[in-house]
């Protein structure tokens, strides 16, 4: 092993008969492990002779994968047309990556394409990342989180709408029916929605977010309800979000980042108490994880009003509300990041 090799040549020069011992014990060790490692290690899979993936940091989070489905997800393979599990598989719920769990793909944008693969013409925003295979021909896909082999994708065939087909392994995919299916709920206020939620729906494993009230005593609040301070409501943002590739840490974070929580009901030039800074946690642990952070700002002097309360009913604001600023363009005028973490 070149390991062994350089350690060798490096104490090999101290000249010392004790370290020349001690030399030849920790080789001796080293061969022992290594032969180990060897022997554990998994017989090589015929596969397309790529290398295997860049191990991701998180792997020890990751699904066990059998050496099947290695050789697809790991090492760029293809499993042989209408074998898989999920070619003509119709079922409601969601395609999830085998490897992570991340969702991928929602049952109703898969449509049989008889090429032999599940077939599907819209990916889960952000969550399918692209990439043009070596030979410039054909466009692989790979999870955006944790980067295992999928298949690829086409366009310009005319089989859909969308003129799109990812063509995926079924070998690549754990399908979970809608019933088992558990998405991540978060509810935020932190003043004018508008700029929330067009921060919020940066954020990758963010599938979906709208704007409404909640915190109130009303039933179907208006927007001119709220703003006449009967309701008790506030402006939210309610998200929804795969927890496989986006913790509610990491939302409850950007949500202190993206607003003041030192502004007691206000946030810069809109005031009034629908504008007040609150969590509305789904679980105890968000209750928990929201208010660690907040005593972790407090520790460093900042003065946090944000309220932590239950999530209660959450009304859907105006249609003219949801996504402004996609609909509008610009940038939010009273929200921008500023990075705490
Ligand atoms: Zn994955």
């Amino acid at each position: 092993m070149d390991l062994s090799s350089n350690r060798c040549l490096k104490w090999g020069l101290i000249g010392s008969l004790v370290v020349a011992l001690a030399l030849c014990l920790a080789l001796f060790l080293l061969a022992t492990r290594a032969g180990g490692e060897t022997t554990d290690t998994a017989p090589p899979v015929p596969g397309d002779n790529q290398p295997i993936m860049t191990t991701p940091p998180a792997e020890e989070t990751y699904r066990q994968l059998t050496p099947e489905e290695e050789n697809v997800i790991l090492r760029q393979g293809t499993e042989r047309p209408f074998t898989g599990e999920y070619t003509d598989h119709f079922a409601a719920g969601l395609y999830t990556c085998k490897r992570c769990g991340a969702m991928l793909y929602h049952w109703q944008d898969k449509f049989p394409s008889h090429y032999g693969w599940p077939s599907f013409d819209h990916s889960i925003p952000g969550a399918v990342k692209r990439t043009p295979d070596a030979d410039g021909i054909r466009t692989e896909i790979t999870c955006a989180h944790c980067g295992g082999h999928l298949g690829h994708v086409f366009e310009g065939e005319g089989l859909t709408d969308k003129d799109t087909r990812y063509c995926v392994n079924s070998i690549s995919m754990l399908f979970l029916p809608e019933e088992q299916v558990k998405y991540g709920q978060a509810y935020f206020a932190a003043g004018c929605f508008w700029g929330i939620q067009h921060l919020l729906d940066q954020q990758p494993g963010v599938l979906q977010t709208t704007v409404g009230y909640t915190g109130g005593h009303t039933e179907t609040p208006t927007y001119q309800q709220v703003c006449s301070h009967t309701t008790g409501h506030a402006e939210a943002v309610a998200v929804l979000y795969d927890p496989v590739r986006v913790s509610f840490e990491t939302l409850a974070k950007l949500f202190f980042e993206i607003h003041d929580p030192t502004q007691l009901n206000r946030q810069g030039p809109d005031r009034g108490d629908q504008y007040r800074s609150a969590i509305f946690y789904t679980t105890d642990e968000q209750q928990q994880v929201a208010e660690k952070l907040i005593a972790e700002l407090k520790g460093r002097g900042m003065n946090v009003v944000t309220e932590v309360t239950p999530a209660g009913p959450f009304w859907p604001g105006e249609d003219y509300h949801q996504e402004y600023y996609q609909k509008q363009g610009g940038q939010p005028y009273c929200h921008a990041r500023k990075q705490l973490w």
